[in-house]
């Protein structure tokens, strides 16, 4: 199997999951960079991810342009993968979602931070994009290169921002962790709003999410990628 085959199949993989796991629903993406290209990406057409098949997935360049569009109309909100993509050479996956519980913490001022080991990978404390800040009144979709770079500027080295009144970008350095990181952001965001129900929250520390995320190996994205994926009616391939 070529390496595109791998990544076109897991991206087939990463909508199913994402959509049985709740994280997209008839919205939301996840992309791939182009394993012989870096200068491109792998996205499907506009279409719900439950219903994504391979044939479905379009090659873009980092701007947004289709390759061989034959047809398949993209998703608006393209620029969010080629700006991130520009900005971040080591990132290889990037998952855009209205997750549910995320959503509080974009419009609140409440900050999203780590509360249970499994959601280390969300970094320190989740940076919230505010379309409004440099683009005033918009649909808040990112429909641009000026606002996916703007995103993806407040991504930073990090691994995701919420965006305010919308939802969340996620990257990864494979499809698989992006995936993850995705899921347990969504877990997180709804754990931390029981908890706060409840009383004073006692956060990771800084030191502990540091020592986690050094933990975060092929072999836990693994294990979650098998169950997840088999839960979602698809194999896992061999890495
Ligand atoms: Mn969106």
């Amino acid at each position: 199997m070529s390496k595109l085959d791998f990544v076109l199949e897991e991206l087939v993989t990463a909508n199913r999951i994402l959509a049985n796991e709740g994280i997209v629903d008839s919205f939301g993406h996840v992309s791939a960079r182009h394993p012989d290209n870096p200068q491109h990406y792998l996205l499907s057409r506009a279409r719900a991810p439950e219903r994504i098949e391979r044939g479905d997935i379009v090659e873009y360049t980092l701007d947004g342009t289709a390759i061989d569009e034959r047809g398949r109309a993209p998703y608006l909100e393209r620029f969010i993968h080629g700006a991130i993509y520009e900005a971040r050479p080591d990132v290889h996956a990037v998952v855009h979602n209205h997750s549910p519980s995320v959503i509080p913490f974009g419009v609140t001022g409440t900050k999203l931070k780590p509360l249970l080991h499994m959601c280390a990978s969300c970094g320190h404390e989740v940076p919230v994009w505010d379309s409004q800040d440099k683009f005033g009144d918009t649909t808040l979709l990112v429909s641009d290169m000026a606002m996916g770079r703007d995103l993806a500027k407040l991504v930073g080295a990090g691994p995701t921002a919420l965006m305010r009144g919308h939802g969340a970008t996620v990257v990864g350095r494979s499809v698989r962790h992006a995936v993850f990181i995705s899921v347990y952001l969504e877990v997180g965001a709804k754990l931390q709003m029981q908890a706060m129900a409840m009383g004073e929250i006692k956060f990771l520390t800084p030191g502990e999410v540091d020592k986690i995320v050094a933990r975060v190996t092929d072999y836990t994205l693994n294990r979650a990628w098998e169950n997840w994926a088999r839960r979602a009616g698809r194999d896992m391939q061999a890495a």
